[in-house]
């Protein structure tokens, strides 16, 4: 018997929690007890960037605060429609090392591919937010190019799994793909970059952790993590599963001001990533994309941040601090 207290998603399927993601600002304010009309800043009631948000991840926000920083990473504010000179609507001009539909080859070694183009949760930071998402579900005959296209490569030893969320994909699809990556023998390693476990930890389902981890393939997986409050039981668990099943964990997290801009706030996640087993990998600055500039922090401040970590932590425990450069092929140190 499932206790009547339980809220209902708590027994759905991660698919239902998906399309039963909040989608209106209005029943996500209700859901906090939120009262729109008292809102400390100004809200966008019609995002061009829809709002979407799982309730798995609503449910470790603190109701009745305006101020939560893992709602601020999702509540559409109508600062984000000021034009801000120096922003773009592509920034990593990811165009130019696009050889073919759906993959990215820009760095050695490594390729990008676009495996699902949903994500489960809009991030207002995002920078593929002007990216037509629904649009551009990529077609089985793109996979194929891709696939060509690095069998022919024999210097990829990678293949990065990104979106979108390319967990958004269902196992099935999912398992297809490892399948075939890991027929191409100079692949040795398969990346996973999601945000997927930590808005739905669910979606790390059995069949899912099975066909990531069960190819011959050495298995990464990063995940978005950006505040220590986004890590629960229920993340720690899942994270947990994917570590036995012999996964790499690793981390990487955007620094965004009023939400972790605090050294405090860093310094916690990463020991609270290190108990679940979650090494951090990268600290980003944010890309200029339009319509996020209300996160944006000075290099200065990114840099002292970085210090007061390295005062802080154990070497291992201190993310790379870069930013992407559409001209690079590393991801640069500040
Ligand atoms: C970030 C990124 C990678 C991976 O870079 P690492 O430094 O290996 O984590 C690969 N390709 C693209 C296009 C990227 O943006
Ligand atoms: S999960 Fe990643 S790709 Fe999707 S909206 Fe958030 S930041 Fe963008």
């Amino acid at each position: 018997m499932i206790p009547l207290s339980q809220p209902q998603w708590q027994t759905e399927t991660w698919q239902q929690q998906l399309s039963g993601a909040f989608r209106s600002l209005d029943s996500l304010l209700a859901a906090l007890q939120l009262d729109r009309a008292q809102a400390p800043y100004p809200l966008d009631c019609e995002p061009g960037f829809p709002l979407r948000v799982p309730q798995a991840f609503v449910a470790r926000m603190e109701p009745g605060n305006w101020f939560d920083p893992l709602l601020l990473q999702v509540l559409p504010q109508a600062r984000e429609n000021e034009p801000s000179p120096g922003y773009s609507l592509d920034p990593l001009e990811e165009a130019r090392s696009n050889p073919v539909p759906g993959l990215i080859h820009k760095y050695r070694g490594r390729v990008l591919l676009i495996a699902s183009p949903a994500c489960a949760v809009h991030c207002r930071y995002c920078f593929r937010r002007h990216f037509p998402y629904e649009d551009n579900q990529p077609a089985r005959a793109d996979w194929q190019r891709a696939i060509d296209y690095i069998a022919a490569r024999e210097d990829i030893s990678e293949v990065i799994l990104s979106g979108g969320d390319p967990l958004a994909l269902n196992d099935q699809r999912l398992k297809e793909l490892v399948l075939t990556i890991s027929e191409i023998p100079h692949v040795e390693r398969l990346r996973v970059h999601s945000r997927l476990p930590v808005v739905l930890p669910d979606r790390l389902s059995s069949s899912c952790i099975a066909a990531l981890s069960e190819s011959r393939l050495q298995t990464v997986m990063v995940i978005h993590c950006n505040h220590p409050n986004e890590i629960d039981a229920d993340l720690a668990a899942r994270l947990g599963e994917l570590r036995q099943a012999g996964v790499t964990l690793l981390n990487q997290t955007v620094l965004l001001a009023a939400v972790n801009n605090q050294p405090d706030t860093l310094c916690r996640l990463s020991k609270k990533l290190f108990n679940v087993g979650v090494l951090p990998y990268y600290l980003h600055v944010l890309d200029r994309v339009q319509g996020s500039a209300h996160f944006e922090l000075s290099d200065d401040v990114a840099r002292a941040l970085h210090v007061q970590m390295m005062e802080t932590l154990p070497g291992y425990l201190v993310p790379k601090l870069v930013r992407e450069d559409p001209a690079i092929g590393y991801k640069v140190p500040l």
